[in-house]
């Protein structure tokens, strides 16, 4: 199996899924996958085109209906098989992501790989507890509601938590009977290509799931542009999710948007402040802040304000950039050569708009062979105008800027002054206040006192640039299926 030992080998070459085959592109033509600690390749993964999309979704369409005569109870077992082999070969996994991605091994360890169980089986067993709803016209009729899978599907996902957001979208799709056409990101395809590997064994009928690498100007594109491709489920960044609604919408296809975001954080002077500074080094920088949950503007009441920086502050210049592979590394290294310039160019900008760099704010040179890798040192910006382009634009990395607020209204104020309305989090021991402010915020998803505890049932998306529609729990078994009411007279 290639990545069998991932510690020791570099250059595998990546498969593309299609009708339970593991085949190069159509064309024959590869891209590289680089390694972020070190900058150097890792492997190569079918440059696929439309053609590979074309044989994809014929496969969908001819393996629906075996998949969709499996039954709730069948599909259950093949995606709790999955589950079960993923969670064997945990650490490979947990290897391949962390070299692929640039996060500590750690993380993938505890975060990445487990999540990408847990979405199986909870979407797994969730299905056999879906139920649909009736509506009873007193003596009149009776009205129930079919819910059908939509047919084939496509999902499409980002590169910062690349199993995890696979899975979240693939397991309920697959669950309710859809077929799939799957594109994970062209940055980091490696633990999806694992995936693949393990489907056949799982009792996947061949066709069920397609996994088709390559760019999203080709095979992104044309997954949302394929005429029997009937819903698009992507994650990603803001402007490729307008792009897909401006294709897809004309062709009323089913959307489902999770988009960017630029999350505050507001802690006010009545929170723990222990808990709070320990919650926000982790809602800052974990995954090297390449979460869209991060919290990447944090607003501290004026009666605490220098007493919380000096403290985070503080504790950041502590926080250890280094091999993704040792336990001891907090941060890792950013996803890619460009992300690493991007990210920097934003605090050259924060600069020039006025912005005080209080740590951090530069690349990390390690030594050796992580000595090309792309680290950057945890960042903590103070001092910046409103409505500057730093507080306003999704960085996506290790960087955070600080700001005073004075009262509940001018912390809602800050806080909802962006396009974007993804995720929120509060720091106060008032329950009164809590609730206030929580239902004010502009944002999806809202933590109180804590950040990044999820349960799989809730509700999970953004409002305003963030997105369009919710995933998770029922929203997600919803979404991939179409509702029919069927009245019956009685
Ligand atoms: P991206 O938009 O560049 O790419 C995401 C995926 O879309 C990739 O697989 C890419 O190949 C594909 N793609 C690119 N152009 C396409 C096109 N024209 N048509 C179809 N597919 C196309 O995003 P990224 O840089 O991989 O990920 C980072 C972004 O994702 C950040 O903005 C982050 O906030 C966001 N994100 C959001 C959530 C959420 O739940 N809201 C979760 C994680 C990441």
């Amino acid at each position: 199996m290639p990545f069998e030992n991932a510690r020791a080998r570099t250059m595998e070459d990546l498969l593309n899924l299609i009708n339970g085959e593991l085949r190069p592109a159509v064309k024959g033509h590869w891209m590289d996958v680089h390694r972020p600690a070190t900058g150097e390749v890792l492997a190569r993964l079918p440059k696929s085109t439309a053609d590979d999309v074309e044989l994809a979704c014929v496969a969908a369409e001819a393996a629906l209906p075996a998949w969709k005569a499996m039954g709730r109870e069948g599909r259950s077992q093949v995606l709790l098989e999955l589950a079960r082999l993923i969670e064997a070969d945990l650490e490979g996994f947990a290897q391949l992501e962390s070299m692929d991605n640039g996060k500590p091994l750690s993380l993938a360890r505890k975060v990445d790989i487990p999540r990408a169980v847990a979405n199986f089986r909870f979407f797994a067993t969730a299905i056999i507890h879906f139920s649909s709803e009736a509506h009873l016209m007193d003596d009149v009729a009776v009205n129930w509601t079919d819910r059908q899978p939509i047919g084939v599907v496509g999902c499409i996902s980002p590169w910062n938590l690349p199993l995890y957001l696979f899975t979240w979208k693939i397991a309920p799709a697959l669950a309710v009977g859809n077929c799939v056409v799957a594109k994970p990101s062209e940055i980091t395809p490696c633990t999806a290509f694992r995936l693949s590997q393990l489907c056949a064994q799982a009792g996947m009928p061949p066709g069920v799931l397609n996994i088709v690498h390559g760019s999203g100007a080709e095979v992104g594109a044309a997954i949302v542009a394929h005429p029997r491709i009937s819903a698009i489920s992507f994650t990603g960044g803001t402007r490729t999710g307008a792009e897909i609604a401006r294709v897809a919408a004309p062709m009323f296809k089913k959307l489902s948007l999770e988009l960017g975001g630029k999350n505050p954080v507001l802690v006010f002077a009545d929170c723990d402040l222990d808990e709070a500074l320990d919650t926000t080094l982790r809602s800052s920088f974990t995954n090297q802040g390449q979460i869209c949950l991060c919290g990447s503007r944090v607003l501290v009441q004026r009666a605490i304000y220098d007493q919380f920086r000096d403290r985070l502050v503080e504790r950041v210049k502590r926080l250890r950039v280094g091999d993704p592979s040792d336990p001891s590394s907090d941060l890792g290294a950013v996803v890619s050569h460009d992300h690493m310039e991007k990210v920097l160019s934003y605090v050259k900008l924060a600069q020039e708009e006025g912005g005080r760099v209080l740590c951090g704010g530069e690349r990390v040179r390690l030594d050796g062979a992580l000595s090309k890798g792309w680290y950057i040192a945890p960042t903590v910006i103070e001092g910046l105008p409103e409505q500057c382009r730093t507080d306003q634009e999704e960085i996506f990395g290790p960087v955070i800027s600080i700001a005073p607020f004075d009262e509940e209204a001018d912390a809602l104020t800050k806080a909802n002054n962006t396009p974007y309305g993804l995720a929120a989090v509060i720091w106060t021991r008032d329950v009164q206040r809590a609730h206030r402010v929580a239902r004010s915020l502009q944002a999806g998803i809202v933590w109180v006192n804590c950040w990044m505890v999820r349960d799989l049932r809730t509700p999970f998306g953004g409002v305003k640039q963030s997105g369009v529609g919710r995933e998770g729990g029922v929203e997600a078994l919803r979404f991939f299926t179409e509702a029919k009411n069927v009245c019956i007279k009685l």
